[in-house]
Parts: structure tokens; sequence; C-alpha cells
């Protein structure tokens, strides 16, 4: 079976997530979403919360499942068997650092192949911290994010509640 995995914080999962993940479903067998338990970075979502938004965005796709994963990458691959991992790329921000992840993971694990889809034109622009932001400053984020994503980061970041809104890195809007 042809199975790859899917990593990333996803705080929270949006549609342009999702777009690589109904594309990566039709080229594997099987797809598993690995939201990584400690990113390097400042989180809006707890760990289970953001892998129960996966997991309802992806309900209607039967060979996708969601799972958390702490540790490498390379050895979550391992542990589910997978043979490749896919990443989405933005217009030029993502290039360079997906290129040194990849050149260190080839290292760690020669055995397992990156497959990086383009981010579609509509997403090139969509990061999980500029739709925190914009959510937090009362923007209308509902073309951008599943509905129950939408509903979560109003409970979480809405109200002009900004504290709660993880911008350590990237730009501001
Ligand atoms: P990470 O902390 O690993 O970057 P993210 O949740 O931000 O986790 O992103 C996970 C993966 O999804 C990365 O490969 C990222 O480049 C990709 N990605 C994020 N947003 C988009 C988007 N709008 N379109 C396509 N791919 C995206």
């Amino acid at each position: 079976m042809t199975v790859a995995i899917y990593p990333g914080s996803f705080d929270p999962i949006t549609n342009g997530h999702l777009d690589v993940i109904r594309r990566a479903a039709k080229l594997f067998e099987k797809l598993i979403i690995g939201v990584y338990d400690r990113p390097n970075k400042l989180l809006t979502f707890t760990t289970e919360e953001r892998v129960k938004l996966v997991r309802r965005a992806v309900a209607d796709l039967p060979n996708v499942e969601a799972r958390s994963y702490v540790g490498l990458t390379v050895d979550f691959a391992r542990q589910v068997n997978a043979h490749a991992m896919v990443r989405g790329l933005r217009i030029s921000a993502d290039f360079e650092r997906e290129f040194d992840l990849a050149m260190m993971n080839r290292r760690l694990n020669p055995g397992l192949e990156l497959v990086c889809l383009m981010a579609s034109p509509e997403y090139q622009f969509l990061s999980s911290s500029l739709l925190k932001e914009a959510a937090s400053l009362g923007g209308n984020i509902d073309d951008l994010v599943p509905r129950h994503v939408s509903q979560a980061l109003k409970k979480k970041v809405g109200g002009g509640n900004v504290t709660n809104v993880a911008t350590a890195e990237g730009p501001f809007l």
C-alpha cells in the first residue's frame, strides 16, 4: 500500500492545507496527517484541538486520517510505514525552508521521499498565522477555513482578544 504523511502544525487547519490534502489523497492509497505536538512556535490551539479540527475537516475523505506525533518527523513516518512525505509550497516563502528540511530529513531517513505540491493560486497567501491575526482583528475569514474552524477561531481569538494569537513569526497585518 502506498502510504504518505502530511506533517505540520495545523494551528489551525486552513483551506490551503485542505487543498493539499485533497490532492495528495488522490496520489496515495493512504494519507496520514501528522499534527506536530510541539512545533517551534507559539500555538493558539492545543494539540488535541488541532487534531480534532483536522479530523472533522477530512471526515469525508475515506483514505485520510489524522494523529498527533512527537519527535522527529522521519521517525513518525517510519512508525506508520510511510514511504513519502507531502508538503505544500507557497510562492517563494516556503521553498528555502522546505529545501533545508528536505536535505536534513534525507540524511535522517534516506528512504523517505518528499513530494511537494504547489499551493493553488487562491491559497498562495494563506497561512495559519495571518489567518489568526485577521480573525483576531475582526476580519472575515469564513472563505478561508471550514465552518467549524471559523467557529473555533472566533471563540479562541475573536472579540479583540489579540493576546491569544500566535504571531511570533511571519509578517503582521
Ligand atoms: P509547519 O509549522 O510545518 O510549517 P503548517 O501547518 O504551517 O506547519 O504547514 C504545514 C504544511 O502545509 C507546510 O508544508 C506548509 O508549507 C503547507 N501549507 C501551509 N499553508 C498552505 C497553503 N495555503 N497552501 C498550500 N500549502 C500550505
